[in-house]
C-alpha cells in the first residue's frame, strides 16, 4: 500500500528472504582472494584459491548521510564452505567510532558472530532465523556461516558515522577462530594472532 505524508523521508527495505538481496542497491561481492591471511590454515586457503576464486560474502549497504543522527543498515550474506577446518566468515572490523554498537537480525541460515575487545574479552553470539545479536561497543564483530548447505543472512544496523577499521583486523587478526572439531563448532586460539 501507499500513503504519503508531509514529510516523506521514511524508507521501505524490501530484502528478498530467499536471496538476502535488498532490491536497488549494489551487492558488495568478498571473493576468497580478498580474505588473505584471514584464515590460520594457508596451505588449505592457497589451494582452494587455485581451484577458484569462490564467493565467501555479500553485503548491502543502504547509501544513507554519514552523520550521527542517521542509521546504516542493509544485509549480509555469508556463504557456506570451509578454509581446512575454518568455516568461510566475514573480514570482520572495529568501528572507527569504537564505541558503537550494532544489531544483525538472523534471516535465515545458522552461524555465529565472533566478538572481541582491544582488551582481549570475547563473546560469541549464536544466529538461528528470528534472533538477533547485539553487537556492544567497543568490540570487533565477524559473522561466521557453519551451515554446510546454507547461506548466512542477516540485516544489520548501527549509527550511520561509525565507520569501519579494517586494517586491525587485516593486520592482527582475531584472537579467537571458529573451526569445525568432530562435526562441531569449536572455538580455538588463533595461531597467527599478533
Ligand atoms: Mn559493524
Amino acid at each position: 500500500m501507499k500513503f504519503t505524508g508531509s514529510t516523506a523521508k521514511s524508507m521501505e527495505i524490501k530484502v528478498d528472504l530467499a536471496t538476502g538481496l535488498i532490491a536497488g542497491y549494489p551487492t558488495l561481492e568478498r571473493n576468497l582472494s580478498y580474505m588473505k591471511n584471514m584464515f590460520h590454515d594457508g596451505k588449505a586457503y592457497d589451494s582452494l584459491l587455485a581451484k577458484g576464486d569462490v564467493r565467501v560474502y555479500d553485503f548491502f549497504d543502504l547509501k544513507r548521510p554519514v552523520n550521527d543522527r542517521e542509521l546504516a543498515c542493509g544485509t549480509s550474506i555469508v556463504y557456506p564452505g570451509k578454509v581446512g577446518d575454518e568455516y568461510f566468515m566475514t573480514k570482520g572490523h572495529f568501528h572507527e567510532v569504537l564505541d558503537t554498537a550494532e544489531v544483525y537480525y538472523c534471516l535465515s541460515g545458522h552461524g555465529f558472530m565472533l566478538m572481541e575487545n582491544p582488551e582481549g574479552d570475547w563473546e560469541v553470539g549464536e544466529f538461528v532465523p528470528g534472533q538477533a545479536v547485539y553487537v556492544p561497543g567497543r568490540y570487533a564483530h565477524r559473522s561466521i556461516n557453519v551451515s554446510p548447505s546454507e547461506p548466512l543472512k542477516t540485516f544489520f544496523c548501527f549509527r550511520a558515522d561509525a565507520g569501519h577499521d579494517y586494517a586491525t583486523i587485516e593486520s592482527k587478526g582475531f584472537r579467537k577462530l571458529m573451526v569445525e572439531k568432530n562435526g562441531e563448532p569449536a572455538i580455538i586460539d588463533n595461531p597467527r594472532w599478533k
